[in-house]
């Protein structure tokens, strides 16, 4: 296809869909690995997987094997029946992990909702209708339902779209006093993500997780990891968490690299929680979809392997210290900080809000990456990306930041 026809659907595109997303001038037709192509012909590294979900790389071959594979013989049955593929990624996850039982569904949203509703109501069952507050932190991030956007403590999300739902209570981010001050009697959870995504890249403290586990112990409030960015092997570990040794959640929320280009969640129901749900209380149509389900297990058991978690450390340690060559070169990040292939660099404060220009110009050289707010940049590529493949990413952003200095 011509440019004049990537013209003209980009068009098309602005015309026909609502005016909440403002997607960049570009038509992707196909990707490879961390390569992607537009229609025009334009060759592009992928650093952003598409906001932390094609973690294995476009259209990894084994992936598709098993795409094809399942989508041979069963893509749905509905929550009526089972089918093989959720219970086989249901049992691995529990044998791994904490959980006693998994719920599946759609999104992070979707997933935060379930352990919103799982805390609510865990809390009516055992201590009465007074314990319903949910302690969430500022510059958080789960989703845009309307619980899920109302535990979003930053409030430009909000406007408009009130009345919010009651009980959520917003403390500062790894602030140990202001969090202590907040949890009062009628807190029944504390959500927060360990590594903060949207919030710019920002890991609670390793005392901070630990002290939030003790403070909801001696509280009878269900601590839950929302780990729909940094988990599945982002930082290095199959769990962000996993960093605070000892540290044990109630429920961990996935989502994004769970289906490695799949729309599929998960709840992760530890043993305090595994009963709460009385039957028809909760649900979701597509929830364990078999060909959604067949292609997390996949992502599920290399996210497990310490040889594999390994080498994402590995390129995550490489990519660090390449943009730390761009730092001491340009003295344009204020912090560079991250874990794994999740790893965010703010820029300089006086430099203002410069990440949208920055995210445009390595558009136009033809690098993808992303953006935390205004001032951070973010970098989630895939855990397949080669090392030359990030050398030539990074080759890219030095060019373009070089302007920005
Ligand atoms: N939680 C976190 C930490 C996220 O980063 C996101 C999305 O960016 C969500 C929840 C919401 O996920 P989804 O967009 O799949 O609903």
């Amino acid at each position: 296809m011509k440019e004049q026809d990537s013209n003209e659907l980009v068009k098309l595109g602005h015309k026909l869909y609502p005016t909440n997303y403002k997607p960049r001038s570009v038509v992707f037709e196909s990707g490879k690995g961390s390569e992607i192509w537009g229609l025009d012909g334009t060759r592009y590294l992928d650093f952003g997987s598409g906001i932390g979900v094609t973690c294995l790389g476009h259209c990894n071959p084994e992936i598709l094997e098993v795409i094809r594979n399942q989508s041979d013989k069963l893509w749905h049955t509905s929550n009526f029946y089972f089918s093989k593929p959720p219970i086989r990624l249901a049992e691995e996850i529990v044998n791994r992990t904490f959980a006693e039982k998994v719920y599946f569904c759609n999104s992070g949203a979707e997933a935060n909702e379930a352990a919103i509703k799982i805390a609510r109501r865990y809390s009516h069952n055992n201590f009465g209708p007074k314990k319903r507050t949910i302690l969430t932190f500022e510059g958080s991030f789960h989703g845009r339902t309307l619980a899920a956007v109302t535990a979003t403590a930053q409030p430009k999300y909000h406007v408009g779209f009130e009345p919010l739902p009651a009980g959520f209570r917003y403390c500062k981010f790894n602030d140990l006093e202001n969090f202590k001050k907040l949890f009062r009697n009628d807190v029944c959870a504390v959500l927060l993500e360990p590594i903060q995504g949207e919030g710019g890249i920002r890991p609670f403290s390793i005392e901070f997780l630990q002290q939030a586990r003790n403070l909801c112990d001696q509280n009878h409030a269900l601590l839950i990891f929302d780990e729909v960015q940094c988990g599945m092997g982002r930082t290095g570990k199959l769990f962000a968490y996993e960093w605070a040794d000892g540290v044990v959640p109630d429920i961990v929320t996935v989502a994004k690299s769970f289906g490695a280009g799949l729309p599929i969640g998960a709840a992760l129901l530890g043993k305090e929680v595994s009963h709460t749900l009385p039957l028809g209380s909760h649900g979701s149509t597509f929830g364990g979809n078999p060909v959604c389900c067949a292609v997390a297990r996949v992502v599920w058991e290399k996210a497990s392997s310490s040889k594999f978690l390994q080498q994402i450390e590995n390129k995550g340690e490489f990519l660090f210290g390449l943009l730390a060559g761009i730092n001491s070169k340009f003295q344009i990040f204020s912090e560079i900080r991250g874990k794994g292939l999740m790893i965010g660099a703010e820029f300089n404060a006086e430099l203002g809000d410069i990440a949208p220009q920055v995210l445009n110009s390595c558009l136009e050289n033809n690098l993808l990456v992303l953006q935390s707010g205004t001032r951070v940049l973010r970098l989630l590529p895939a855990y397949t990306i080669s090392l030359e493949e990030i050398a030539e990413g990074v080759k890219r952003l030095e060019k373009v930041l070089e302007h920005f200095c």
